[in-house]
């Protein structure tokens, strides 16, 4: 049985276990992308977002920002924004 695929592209057990933490109030529709500000809607795809020093945990974020994010340095996609938010969120 298939499993784990998390695990076999590069994410530990620790953060399977706080994305499902997330999971119910992200698919209630409760949570808004750490990155862009607009909810998660239940169907959205989402990623658990780290910072962009990878020190911390962002919180979910939509898996369009989360990706945007990851595959550059992800300085120029936040304009600063990034600072409020690991002063508003802390993990
Ligand atoms: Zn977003």
């Amino acid at each position: 049985m298939p499993k784990a695929k998390t695990t076999a592209r590069g994410y530990g057990h620790q953060h399977q276990q706080l994305r499902e933490q997330w999971r119910p109030q992200v698919e209630a529709g409760l949570v808004d992308c750490a990155r862009c500000g607009k909810p998660i809607g239940a169907a959205d795809a989402w990623d658990l977002g780290h910072t962009d020093d990878r020190t911390g945990y962002t919180g979910p974020e939509c898996q369009h920002c989360n990706r945007a994010a990851g595959g550059r340095a992800g300085a120029a996609v936040t304009n600063g924004k990034r600072v409020e938010l690991r002063h508003s969120r802390r993990w």
